[in-house]
């Protein structure tokens, strides 16, 4: 009796160390496929150029409240159709105080996508866009009130690349923020 007991005992053990191994190995493999997915950029506002926007604007100082500029404005007439720049999930879309209507999409690399200023808003939250899907357009909504529009551009990685520290003001805040404009200048 005792003997049958400590074998339904390692069984159970055993079976308990199984799944945590399956649930580890699948946690694992989404990881792991988040980083091999393929990024391929493309200009999330339709129709534009080089000069739409400035290739020096990213970490601009002094940027008001913000003190550096944490992305790239891309500037366009209200209304021009916004494309995600990459593949992803919208985490959030809606309205809030300093970006307007924004939308959050999480992209491959677990990089983190952030559109703001926009006129109007048409993606849900929790849904997969790809990159030819309409997901709002260009506007001014937000701190941008009164400014010409723009599309407000940053990339954001949770996961910190402490080696991209440098001198700049803030500059040790580039470790979340990523340029964006080394990604669109190559389109
Ligand atoms: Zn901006």
């Amino acid at each position: 009796m005792i003997i049958h007991a400590n074998v339904g005992g390692n069984l159970r053990n055993r079976y308990r160390l199984s799944i945590k191994h399956k649930i580890g190995l699948i946690i694992l493999i989404v990881i792991v496929t988040g980083f091999i997915l393929p990024q391929r950029f493309k200009m999330p506002v339709e129709g534009a150029t080089k000069g739409d926007y400035n290739v020096k604007s990213f970490w601009y100082y002094p940027w008001g409240r913000s003190i550096t500029h944490k992305g790239v404005d891309i500037f366009a007439k209200e209304g021009t159709n916004l494309y995600p720049s990459t593949n992803g999930i919208v985490i959030y879309s809606g309205n809030i105080d300093k970006g307007g209507n924004v939308i959050l999409i999480l992209g491959p690399k677990w990089r983190f996508h952030y559109y703001a200023h926009l006129h109007d808003i048409k993606a849900k939250s929790f849904t997969y866009v790809n990159k030819n899907r309409v997901i709002g357009s260009v506007g001014s909504s937000g701190n941008a009130k009164g400014k010409p529009p723009h599309l407000h551009y940053s990339i954001i990685t949770p996961l910190p690349y402490i080696w991209r520290i440098d001198k700049a003001k803030q500059g040790w805040r580039k470790i979340f923020y990523l340029n964006p404009i080394d990604y669109l200048k190559k389109l």
